[in-house]
């Protein structure tokens, strides 16, 4: 008797705009490297086909989902089971189709940030101050991530200080060990005795976009950590490198997320990092 093959089981990246993510490159080619036989694809959904496209996951073969713009608070109502660090930040970026009626969703931003920090930068937060800029969506992963790693204080500034003081209350009720504020200015932040300077802010990817910080501000015992990747050096990284600061882009937060995403839909106890992170750099130069 023929034996009947298994269909090749399909990943990807929902989003709107979707078509210019770097996420297709870096899990195809951990897949090939792995022989692993699945595929990862771009799935670009209008607002009004969202509902459809994600009731329909298990009968089209999608084990998992990368979700990004505008969608990922958006999937929350699709989830039968949450982590941690969805229920935190209100958000998930990755989804694991385990039945039909089965969808969990998990948010692999924070922990790809801290990876990147720990694993490439050497950079230790815990015990240490944090001040962030930006209290948005990526802001709240960062930062349940580095309380969760018992980093001493954390002080948040956004334009919007409802935003930035709902985020800091919700960390302390949260996170005891961690004290969390919210800044009243962009001058009040005192970064003179921070460790690490982070801007979750998008302020930086377009080309003159004015920069939050003053170079005074910047010394050579901080690392600045921009989570932008594109372009590969903002305004604030280069003042980082002028005041002899470490500086660091955001692509290693890109490629950390991917890689956990990667371990959560295969069961990999370590995903190909070298081989996800040499497709990023390749894609990110074409962008
Ligand atoms: P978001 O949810 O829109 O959050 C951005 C926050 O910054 C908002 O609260 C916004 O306030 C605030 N903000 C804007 N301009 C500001 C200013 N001049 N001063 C202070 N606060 C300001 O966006 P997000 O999803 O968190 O993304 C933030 C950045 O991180 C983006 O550049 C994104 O590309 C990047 N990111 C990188 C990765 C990675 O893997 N490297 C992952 C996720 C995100 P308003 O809402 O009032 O404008």
């Amino acid at each position: 008797m023929e034996k009947k093959s298994t269909p090749k089981k399909i990943y990807g990246v929902l989003g709107y705009p979707a078509r210019h993510s770097l996420s297709p490159l870096m899990h195809n080619r951990a897949f090939a490297a792995l022989g692993i036989d699945a595929e990862y694809k771009i799935f670009e959904k209008k607002p009004q086909e969202l509902g459809d496209f994600l009731r329909s996951l298990s009968g089209e073969n999608i084990r998992g989902l990368n979700v990004t713009i505008p969608y990922k608070e958006a999937v929350l109502e699709y989830l039968k089971w949450k982590s941690p660090e969805v229920n935190f930040t209100g958000a998930a970026n990755t989804l694991i189709v385990k039945d039909k009626d089965y969808i969990e969703g998990w948010n692999t931003d924070g922990i790809g940030f801290y990876r990147h920090l720990m694993l490439d930068l050497k950079f230790d937060p815990g015990g240490k101050k944090t001040v962030i800029l930006g209290a948005g969506g990526a802001a709240k992963a960062v930062t349940d991530q580095l309380a969760r790693q018992e980093v001493k204080t954390i002080v948040i500034y956004d334009v919007d200080k409802d935003k930035s003081s709902r985020l800091a209350d919700k960390l302390s009720r949260e996170f005891p060990k961690t004290r969390a504020i919210a800044a009243d200015s962009i001058d009040s932040l005192d970064i003179g005795s921070a460790s690490l300077l982070i801007n979750a802010t998008p302020i930086g990817m377009k080309k003159g976009d004015s920069c939050l910080i003053g170079p005074e501000k910047l010394h050579p015992g901080l690392l600045v950590y921009d989570l932008i990747y594109n372009p590969a050096e903002t305004e604030l990284l280069k003042r980082a490198g002028q005041a002899g600061a470490r500086a660091s882009n955001g692509l290693g937060m890109l490629l950390y997320q991917g890689a956990r995403s990667f371990e959560l839909w295969t069961g990999v106890k370590e995903a190909p990092v070298g081989i996800m992170k040499q497709a990023l750099e390749e894609g990110v130069k074409n962008l």
